[in-house]
């Protein structure tokens, strides 16, 4: 099963890096085409307008909203997870308005713009998680279809609404690849 990548800015090189170490086919997603055969999609992390304002120049906006609705697995990570999310707290930038997540951008403080921590994350068993915040985001607030996966003095930072993931940090830029695999194990794209 191939999965595509969001490639019009950001993090693109490290998650199809980490999909390829895990032995997944994986497309670069430039325009609607790219969409089709495609058994998941990845949104890295950029600059959350810069991306919206790019999806619907090319075209991207409606056929990603779309596939989102009828079930395509998509996994949002930093900007994936503010273009995943309904409720963008005092922003009118373009999303893709799926998931049922009230998001606070770059929300840490100058102080911990960018910061990395051990994080215990259940659904992954094991060790702790080396989670990685660049400017990030988090969700303040979830409806009753979204699965909390990891939260952090009260900060909601990986969550799951059907067949929608979103993390708040950046698992493409460590080597640990458990999240990479949640994603293709949870939704049979392995
Ligand atoms: N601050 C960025 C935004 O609002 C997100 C940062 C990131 O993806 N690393 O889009």
């Amino acid at each position: 099963m191939k999965v595509g990548i969001l490639a019009l800015q950001g993090a693109v090189r490290e998650h199809r890096n980490m999909l390829h170490r895990l032995g997944v086919e994986t497309v670069d997603v430039l325009n609607p085409q790219d969409l089709h055969g495609i058994g998941g999609l990845i949104l890295p992390g950029g600059e959350s307008t810069t991306v919206g304002k790019l999806m619907a120049r090319y075209g991207l906006l409606t056929p990603v909203a779309e596939a989102g609705r009828a079930g395509l697995p998509i996994f949002g990570t930093c900007t994936g997870l503010i273009l995943l999310s309904k409720h963008i707290n005092n922003s009118a930038q373009l999303s893709l308005g799926l998931m049922d997540t009230w998001v606070e951008r770059n929300a840490f403080g100058r102080q911990q713009a960018s910061f990395e921590a051990d994080m215990p994350i259940p659904a992954l068993g094991g060790r702790p998680f080396h989670a990685i915040f660049i400017r990030a985001p988090y969700i303040a607030k979830v409806g009753n279809a979204v699965t909390v996966l990891l939260r952090h003095e009260e900060k909601i930072l990986f969550a799951r609404q059907g067949n929608l993931l979103a993390a708040a940090f950046h698992p493409e830029l460590t080597d640990d690849t458990r999240i990479h695999e949640y994603f293709m194990a949870e939704f049979s794209l392995a």
